[in-house]
């Protein structure tokens, strides 16, 4: 069974991404899970077809005894899936939610023998001890940055590369690589490529921006449910793949502030001349 978490800013594609390259593992015949360890809860809803599925904590609140299927459900290609939850907005800590649900989960023998797959969808952003737990326990080993080749993307990629370098001196967790999930930037794969490589890392897949992934997103569908021919469809199926032969994993090697900037100013910009080449 493979653990594997995957972070990245707020709004940067995680959900998007886990559930198409989960739908992808599952379709080659995988047993995966995914469990959303983002307050926002919506990790799942792809899968789900859109059917709210109820939080860990929301479940608890209502009733402390509760079963493995209140909170564990099957969604597309038999995909298990679980929303953490999180507190009511400006109480308490949001890291509860995680790790509240994965000892639900231990404690109910969810993780059972016949998973190929548990993928961890993390909100990346925040600098609380809470989001680190499935790292700082040693249940992911394998960890995955969503980013794109805007700077605030790349700034919190930084960071969480800082929170794995931490947790790999003392545990057996890996950076795997950074997905780009592509916004279009000028020269965004030859500079995530560069960042990845001061990351001591490897941009493991280019994800294309596509307007089928909010076409499938308001059928609340993945893409590849939605769209099983289109590219983009394909371009999940091979991130799929990507992961799954995946053998590359290192400590990351975070950097200071000002060798980002220096890195964005070599590939992100170009001058008035060459931008009109460009564009
Ligand atoms: P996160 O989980 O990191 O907060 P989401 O997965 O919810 O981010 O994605 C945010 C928005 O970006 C969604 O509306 C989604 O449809 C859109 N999106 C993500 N990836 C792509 C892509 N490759 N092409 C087009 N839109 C995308
Ligand atoms: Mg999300």
């Amino acid at each position: 069974m493979r653990q594997i978490a995957i972070y990245g800013k707020g709004g940067i594609g995680k959900s998007t991404t886990t559930q198409n390259l989960t739908a992808g593992l599952a379709e080659l015949g995988n047993k995966v899970m995914v469990v959303g360890c983002d307050p926002k809860a919506d990790s799942t809803r792809l899968l789900m077809g859109g059917s709210a599925q109820k939080t860990v904590l929301d479940t608890i609140r209502e009733n402390e005894n509760f079963e493995l299927d209140d909170i564990l459900k099957e969604g597309f290609n038999g995909i298990r899936c679980v929303e953490s939850g999180g507190p009511e907005p400006g109480v308490g800590c949001a890291g509860r939610g995680i790790i509240t649900s994965i000892n639900s989960l231990e404690n109910f023998g969810a993780y059972t023998d016949d998973l190929d797959y548990v993928f961890y969808d993390v909100l990346g952003d925040v600098v609380c001890g809470g989001f680190a737990m499935p790292i700082r326990e040693g249940k992911a080993r394998e960890i995955y940055i969503v980013t794109s080749g805007e700077m605030m993307a790349m700034y919190a990629a930084n960071n969480i590369a800082k929170g794995i370098k931490r947790y790999a001196r003392s545990g057996g967790v890996r950076l795997g690589g950074l997905i780009c999930n592509s916004r279009n930037v000028l020269r965004e794969r030859e500079l995530i490529e560069a960042f990845a490589a001061e990351l001591n890392t490897r941009m493991i897949y280019f994800v294309p921006r596509d307007t089928v992934v909010q076409q499938a997103e308001i059928n609340k569908q993945t893409v590849i449910q939605f769209d099983p021919r289109s590219k983009q469809a394909q371009e999940y199926r091979n991130l799929a793949a990507a992961i799954a032969d995946n053998d590359y994993f290192t400590v990351p090697t975070p950097m200071v502030q000002e060798r980002l900037e220096e890195i964005l100013l070599e590939y992100g910009t170009v001058n008035k001349v060459n931008y009109a080449a460009a564009v």
